[in-house]
């Protein structure tokens, strides 16, 4: 199932460079900051509420985020849905013909498992899916 939105991911040059705009301009308070090696990436959440805002910036030129900014800009990247059961939903999708990104869950920011749904099948939304435990 599910519950609600988890996170809104926003692809950052800079995460440093954006600590004046949502700590000193907007109020919220960055989290600490996480590398995540196989996905190139450096990730901080910003709790808002019961969701969170995840500035991603990339850590190599051949990272997603590094192509996404390439190609688009800054700005959002991806939205993320809290799920409670994550193989459930997967499998379930599967059987419905929905093209996924990750068949099976990989490790996500802060220790959650996370799965990514094509953006073909979204109508250009890259939709991840979020368990946390
Ligand atoms: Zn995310």
């Amino acid at each position: 199932m599910i519950n609600r939105i988890d996170h809104i991911g926003i692809a950052v040059k800079s995460i440093d460079e954006m600590i004046d705009l949502y700590e000193n301009t907007l109020g919220l308070k960055i989290k600490g900051s996480e590398v995540i090696e196989e996905q190139k990436v450096k990730t901080a959440f910003i709790p808002v509420g019961d969701s969170e805002i995840e500035l991603l910036e990339a850590t190599s030129p051949d990272s997603a985020i590094a192509k996404f900014i390439e190609k688009k800009g800054e700005g959002i990247q991806h939205i993320a849905v809290r799920v409670d059961d994550i193989e459930k939903i997967l499998a379930d999708l599967k059987v419905k013909g929905v093209r996924l990104i990750d068949e099976v869950p990989r490790y996500g920011a802060g220790g959650a498992r996370i799965a990514f749904v094509h953006p073909k099948c979204t109508h250009g939304v890259l939709l991840e899916l979020c368990q946390r435990d």
